[in-house]
């Protein structure tokens, strides 16, 4: 095991048999939640992203500090889950398992569930369940990523990223930079390798970014 929840400076992994094995972690900005990979793995695309998917819209109509700690998973191809029924199945990928039925628990269903409408053009308008997640570890447990270079923790031995604001982190370059070097060549960089340089160049794709959302 990579780490536990019991000790509180890791990266809490989940691992579950529908995810073959491999370690996700979660990771949050503000309202919104992600699927993360805590190491980059060579079979992403791109090769090493490390968010997997978005699990939630954000949800503006409670506090902040409860959906830091809550979230409604959006995934209209979601499969049913039923912990009796499904206790040695595998459901490879499906999110909702691999949430659930992690080996080092993370997060457990509210028991509030509503119906959503899928926004996604494939199956615009498909009524499907919502379920509420609590989520169990504290935030030092959760992924985290630079503010300001996109690097990720995890890279190599895992140093853990510093808080450098409300809900943002910074690398050790960055912090070693400073915080008025890193915001104007950060947001320069950024600008110019996430939102110019993938319009005219096919093979600049937009490094993934928690602080999109
Ligand atoms: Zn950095």
């Amino acid at each position: 095991m990579m780490s536990s929840s019991t000790n509180s400076n890791q990266v809490v992994t989940l691992v579950s048999r529908h995810s073959a094995f491999l370690p996700f972690s979660l990771s949050r900005y503000r309202r919104q939640w992600f699927l993360t990979y805590p190491r980059p793995y060579g079979m992403t695309s791109p090769q090493g992203q490390r968010i997997h998917s978005m699990l939630n819209i954000p949800d503006t109509s409670v506090d902040e500090a409860y959906a830091r700690r809550h979230f409604w998973l959006y995934d209209p191809d979601s499969l049913p889950y039923s912990p009796e029924k499904d206790s040695d199945e595998r459901f490879i990928g499906s999110r909702i398992h691999i949430l659930l039925d992690s080996e080092t628990p993370v997060v457990k269903l509210t028991g509030r569930t509503r119906t959503e409408q899928s926004k996604s053009p494939r199956d615009y308008g498909k009524e499907f369940t919502c379920y509420e997640f609590e989520v169990l570890i504290p935030d030092e447990g959760l992924l985290r990523q630079c503010y300001y270079c996109f690097a990720w923790e995890g890279e190599g031995p895992m140093t853990r990223f510093t808080a450098c604001g409300d809900d943002v982190f910074w690398c050790e370059e960055c912090k070693e930079q400073g915080k008025v070097v890193a915001s104007v060549s950060g947001i320069a960089d950024k600008f110019y390798r996430d939102i110019l340089a993938p319009t005219f160049d096919r093979n600049t794709v937009a490094r993934d970014s928690l602080y999109y959302y």
